[in-house]
């Protein structure tokens, strides 16, 4: 299996190769603060591995769980009890990286449906 990828961003922002402001990291998991945030809290959580995105994440269930377990990490580690979760899938959704990444968005009311 690739465990990262040559010219993916996010790749380069585990690696430490690119800067970013760290928030929570653990075996599996790396989360920092999205450049551009959405919400008062806003942190973006990937799998230490490449994988383009939530689908093809899923072909591995341990790392599929690990970017779950990276999710709680983070929330328990912030306090948040009420956030949101987005994965973007496919540029016509807005995704825009292609290494899997989970939002999540906290600190704001939020409407339904999304965007
Ligand atoms: P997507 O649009 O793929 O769902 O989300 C990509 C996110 O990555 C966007 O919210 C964008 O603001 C964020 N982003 C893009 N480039 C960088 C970067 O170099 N550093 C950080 N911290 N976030 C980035
Ligand atoms: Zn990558």
């Amino acid at each position: 299996m690739t465990t990262s990828s040559p010219d993916c961003l996010f790749c380069g922002i585990v690696a430490g190769d690119i800067p970013s402001t760290k928030v929570y990291e653990d075996e599996h998991a790396y989360a920092f603060a999205d450049l551009n945030p959405q919400a008062p809290t806003h942190v973006l959580v990937v799998p230490r591995k490449h994988f383009s995105d939530v689908a093809d994440l899923g072909r591995d269930p341990d790392a599929a769980a690990g970017l779950l377990a990276g999710i709680r990490g983070l929330v328990a580690q912030e306090g948040l009890e009420h956030f949101r979760t987005v994965l973007n899938t496919g540029a016509e959704v807005g995704q825009s990286v292609f290494h899997v990444h989970a939002h999540v968005l906290a600190g704001r009311p939020m409407g339904w449906p999304p965007g």
